[in-house]
């Protein structure tokens, strides 16, 4: 037996499986050839960051992109201290509410789908171990015993010595030339230890990688002997990494770009483990514009970059993924308008077109792109998504759409499914104002005329429309009339005429039209006059009219 096989067994006397053993019971896997298989991979720290959301929804396009590619949810729980409880649920309750779910890995607190788990990085501890053990029988990982005091000494030694690379490498990596003996000693009087890597690197070496978001890169090669296992037997990141992809057959693993300058090292940890390296992806955060600056979002001081603020405000699922979409590839938005109800789903999504450098989060282009977005929606989807969203966030809006669900879809289709559908509604906590003036309870009167109506032109237009105003009227009479209350009131029924002559005229329809609007919804802006009318009634209409005449008389 030699000196690694004897420290192998010394450090591992309980791991008996091998590689070649993973490699069978985690086959490659039989999907066509190019399918692509990629995964979120978050820790549970209780909370869905915009940015994971984004960082999921292209790495599950990126799948889509092939028939039958494969997005799985893996969950990174190596580290304990900032796991929090339920983190798991948050993250998968975030992800669903998007419509981001995953084909295989993680699904429940407790449970997962797949034939490549487990996929909770702290139930694959014998897996690492047995990769591990493999690294040392090959001499490319050993035990390190240095304290923490004392890799603050070499960290302190290297600042002194004004060292380019600080860390763990070269001459520095004190426990590299330990013998067996040596290392026996310590394990047996039972001294605390890491596993490093023994990094085959070359300092004059550089590795050239294509990331397929930044490009072409090039970097030093790692001589870093990183820590793979800590003294608990727990992976780091950088090892558990290059496990988990290569035995879940990730073939592009797409993730924020915090983590491109480990590239160099990943790339060097696949080779020494004999995997496959994997085409990498690096998503640029998404950035928020901050004192004239540009900042990343942030958790702790922006409310918008947790993902339940979105469904929390009631912003439907399609919107944020719709505006995730014009972040993503540049193209979207021209595919939008040439595609106009085509389903998210059916756009060419390419990795290749993502911007390289961090978008711009823009709160308003999100509002701007969800009134399109809802404004296409049926009156039927707007009311079950209202109802939905108001079940959970707002009591008295709930009552009042259950109470007459009808007459809601009726308020709710007004101008809807024309050419040119109206954008009034963002999220679901604005379809209480916008509907407020349908319902007695939610209804405060407001007068307040435009600037170019006196009280005393508004009375006259509101007594001679009572005269006239006929709920059974047909739209062209309804309007007709209205038409023909201008003249006599020294307003024109001709706009074209009133721009011409300004100042003929009191006004033209559209202002007396509004003195009636303002009347009957208390707003000057509103859908179809006619069909809110028509839905209030007659005799509510009536009462409306009179009890603005009353308070400008
Ligand atoms: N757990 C890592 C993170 O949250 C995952 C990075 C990756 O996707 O590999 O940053």
């Amino acid at each position: 037996m030699n000196d690694y096989e004897k420290l192998a067994n010394l450090l591992f006397p309980d791991t008996s499986e091998t590689p070649e053993d993973y490699e069978k019971i985690y086959p490659t896997r039989a999907i066509s050839e190019g399918a692509r298989v990629s995964r979120f991979a978050p820790s549970p720290t209780g909370f869905l960051h915009l940015g994971g959301l984004f960082a999921a929804m292209i790495s599950k396009l990126t799948t889509r992109t092939t028939d039958d590619g494969v997005f799985f949810l893996r969950i990174e729980d190596t580290d304990k201290k900032r796991e929090v409880e339920d983190g798991v649920t948050a993250i998968i309750k975030g992800l669903s509410d998007f419509g981001i779910d995953a084909d295989e890995g993680v699904n429940g607190l407790n449970s997962e789908s797949g034939a490549y788990g487990p996929y909770r990085q702290s139930k694959r501890k014998k897996i690492y171990h047995a990769i591990a053990k493999s690294l040392v029988l090959k001499g490319l990982a050993y035990p390190c015993f240095c304290t923490e005091e004392e890799l603050d000494d070499i960290r302190a030694e290297q600042e002194k010595e004004g060292a380019d690379l600080k860390g763990y490498y070269g001459k520095w990596a004190k426990c590299r030339e330990l013998t067996f003996e040596q290392q026996q000693k310590n394990i047996e009087a039972g001294m605390p230890y890491t596993l490093r890597l023994r990094s085959p690197g070359n300092p004059e070496n550089r590795i050239k990688f294509d990331d397929l978001i930044k490009g072409k890169i090039e970097m030093p090669e790692n001589i870093q002997d990183v820590v793979l296992l800590k003294t608990d037997g727990i992976p780091t990141y950088h090892f558990a990494h290059a496990v988990d992809d290569h035995f879940m057959r990730t073939t592009h693993v797409v993730r924020g770009d915090e983590w491109i300058s480990s590239v160099p090292l990943h790339i060097q940890l696949f080779k020494c483990c004999d995997f496959r390296v994997p085409k990498y992806a690096h998503i640029s955060p998404i950035m928020k514009e901050d004192n004239g600056g540009k900042r990343k979002l942030s958790k702790r001081k922006d409310p918008e970059a947790s993902v339940s603020f979105y469904s929390e405000s009631g912003y439907p699922k399609e919107s944020v993924i719709e505006y995730l979409l014009t972040i993503a590839n540049s193209n979207f938005e021209d595919w939008r308008r040439a595609n106009k109800t085509a389903p998210q789903s059916e756009f060419p999504f390419n990795l290749k077109k993502m911007s390289a450098s961090g978008a711009l989060f823009d709160l308003n282009k999100l509002n701007d792109v969800s009134k399109n977005v809802i404004s296409l929606m049926t009156a039927d989807e707007v009311y079950d998504k209202t109802l939905a969203w108001a079940g959970e966030n707002d009591e008295e809006l709930c009552a009042l759409l259950r109470a007459d669900g009808e007459r809601a879809k009726t308020i709710l289709s007004i101008d809807r499914g024309t050419a040119k559908p109206r954008k009034d509604i963002a999220k679901w906590d604005e379809v209480k104002n916008y509907i407020s003036y349908f319902y007695d309870e939610l209804y405060t009167p407001d007068y307040t005329l435009p600037e170019n109506i006196s009280s005393a032109d508004a009375a006259a237009v509101l007594r001679a429309y009572l005269e006239v105003f006929d709920i059974n009227d047909d739209k062209d009479t309804w309007f007709g009339r209205i038409k023909e209350l201008c003249e006599p009131l020294g307003f024109t029924p001709n706009v074209k005429e009133y721009k011409k002559s300004p100042d003929a005229f009191k006004g033209h329809v559209g202002d007396v039209s509004t003195v009636i609007r303002i009347a009957v919804t208390s707003r000057r802006n509103t859908p179809d006059l006619y069909s809110i009318m028509a839905i209030l009634g007659e005799d509510k209409v009536r009462a409306r009219l009179n009890d603005m005449l009353a308070q400008l008389a």
